[in-house]
């Protein structure tokens, strides 16, 4: 088929995946689209190539992983072009979020061996007689499925972390951004040319749900709620396990002891990095009253200073151009509702560019305060105090990230916001610490990338245990006596009898 193109939107053109920019229509990649048969085919190659990766064992793949990570630092100019070539996202952005990537490969290649690799773990006096043993062994062929507004993060997140756990992975990039998404595979496979061991196939949804019945040892996905759901549907046919990076609606709490300054800077940016199309963006603002017209003000005077634009501005385009409609629904209907635009307002939608828009007393059942807008708007609402706030945040499906702005009670406020992770006095920054597991609650999915869980999450456990010397009380055998059970009764009451 050939279309006219809406530029952002992908065309499948002669059994090719066509992506263009969404701010000026130039083609960035061109993809042969795959057939279920292609993805079959794709997951058989990866699960020949799964017995060598896993038996290279931890550290020659941290040694690979390591060179693609050099590879990936070198060349991050050449990415943050493509990225900003095929999604619209201004450079600067994109390389911000390939530095974070890289250090999650670094993490994940480092720490593979210390999390997964074989430990003895301490028995129990019931079975002193056996020693324990743990390890994590990779699935096989894991299918990671990624979004389009972090095409270099969102896939590494899951990839680099099943690829240390001795995992292939087959990625489905979302159409929006195949070429970014064929960029990392084929960079891999300069590091790692003996096996396909890291590899693509492109497509529309239909592609991704093909992923999904293809016989994959587990799926990755990240992406919309709605389809995470559609994922989960499809991988229960096969009792293939899932992990689920949804959508969120992350609010901020500013409490009446933050540093309004810090706080404002960090909401701007939390809330319109990327033209607000973040996962894990701030969508909605909690300011106790003391401090809410301030804040307000310093909000409003710098995103009002930001630039909107193709070339070196602050904000680039909306890469999904169907998402425009869903941000101009969201403000319209918050307006409609009583809410009031102290920045932007209705006509902020000028396709593709979508203009930096602080929304205030917007009721707290207008779409703009419940469902994800993914664009460069914000809603700010005054509170009494923070339980009101942290009442507030909990009131949505969503449980994602958060930020809190305060002194005293920050922390207290962080564990109390249903998220599944906070970020105090700073926005957005637990993504970037490789340290610490990433994932929602809720609508938001379930499962961890990054950290220690994010390495389990693609490692199956493997519990052995061992005999190391006779059993004193025979139990686990018909040898046993009427006598041993006696002492085994009298064993577990002066154990745990008390
Ligand atoms: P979508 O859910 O539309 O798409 C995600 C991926 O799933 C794409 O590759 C898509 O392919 C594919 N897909 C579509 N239909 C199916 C199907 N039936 N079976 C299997 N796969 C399918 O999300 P977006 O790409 O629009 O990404 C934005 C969303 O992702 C937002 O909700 C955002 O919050 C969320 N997100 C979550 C993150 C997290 O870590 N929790 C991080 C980043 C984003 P195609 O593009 O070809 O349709």
């Amino acid at each position: 088929m050939t279309a006219v193109h809406v530029p952002g939107t992908p065309v499948i053109e002669d059994g090719r995946l066509v992506s263009t920019s969404p701010a000026t229509g130039a083609e960035a990649g061109r993809l042969p689209a795959a057939t279920a048969a292609d993805v079959e085919r794709a997951v058989a190659r990866a699960r020949e190539a799964a017995g060598w990766w896993a038996g290279l064992g931890f550290a020659a793949r941290r040694e690979r992983l390591l060179r693609w990570r050099g590879l990936l630092a070198r060349r991050i100019e050449e990415l943050a072009e493509l990225v900003h070539l095929e999604g619209g996202k201004p450079v600067a952005d994109a390389i911000v979020e390939i530095v974070t990537a890289v250090e999650h490969v670094d993490w994940a290649a480092r720490n593979a061996r210390r999390v997964l690799g074989p430990r003895r773990v301490r028995s129990r006096l019931v079975l002193a007689e056996f020693s324990a043993h743990l390890e994590y062994q990779p699935y096989g062929v894991v299918g990671v499925i990624g979004p389009w507004n972090y095409p270099v993060f969102t896939p590494i997140g899951s990839a680099a972390y099943a690829l240390a756990a001795g995992n292939t992975v087959v990625l489905k990039p979302s159409e929006y951004t195949p070429a970014v998404g064929q960029w990392l595979v084929d960079t891999f496979a300069e590091v790692v040319p003996e096996q396909p061991v890291f590899t693509a196939v492109h497509g529309l949804g239909d592609v991704g749900a093909a992923l999904c019945r293809s016989g994959v040892d587990k799926v990755a996905f990240t992406g919309s709620t709605a389809t995470a759901k559609k994922v989960m549907a499809a991988c229960a046919e096969s009792l293939t396990p899932v992990l689920l990076e949804a959508g969120g609606k992350d609010a901020m709490i500013v409490d009446s002891d933050a540093d309004l300054d810090a706080a404002a800077d960090a909401c701007v940016w939390g809330a319109l990095t990327n033209a607000g199309q973040t996962c894990i963006g701030i969508e909605r603002v909690y300011a106790v009253a003391p401090v809410f017209d301030t804040f307000v003000d310093k909000v409003v005077e710098r995103a009002g200073r930001l630039t909107v634009g193709a070339e070196g501005a602050d904000i680039g385009p909306i890469t999904m151009p169907s998402q425009l409609d869903v941000i101009r629904r969201h403000i319209d209907d918050a307006l409609a509702r009583g809410g009031r635009a102290v920045l932007g307002g209705a006509d902020s939608v000028q396709p593709p560019y979508v203009r930096p828009t602080v929304l205030v007393d917007v009721p707290e059942d207008a779409a703009a305060v419940r469902e994800e807008t993914f664009g460069p708007t914000l809603t700010i609402n005054r509170v009494r105090d923070a339980d009101e706030a942290v009442a507030r945040t909990n009131a949505v499906p969503y449980g994602l990230g958060a930020s809190v702005f305060g002194r005293r009670r920050a922390v207290t406020i962080a564990r109390r916001m249903r998220s599944g992770m906070a970020s105090v006095n700073s926005a957005l920054t637990f993504a970037g610490m490789s340290t610490l597991p990433f994932g929602g609650v809720g609508d938001s999915g379930f499962g961890r990338i990054h950290g220690e869980d994010g390495l389990r999450e693609f490692g199956r456990p493997k519990a052995i245990t061992r005999r190391r010397a006779r059993s004193l009380l025979p139990a686990m055998t018909f040898d046993r006596t009427p006598a041993d059970i006696d002492r085994l009764v009298k064993a577990i009451k002066v154990m745990y009898g008390r």
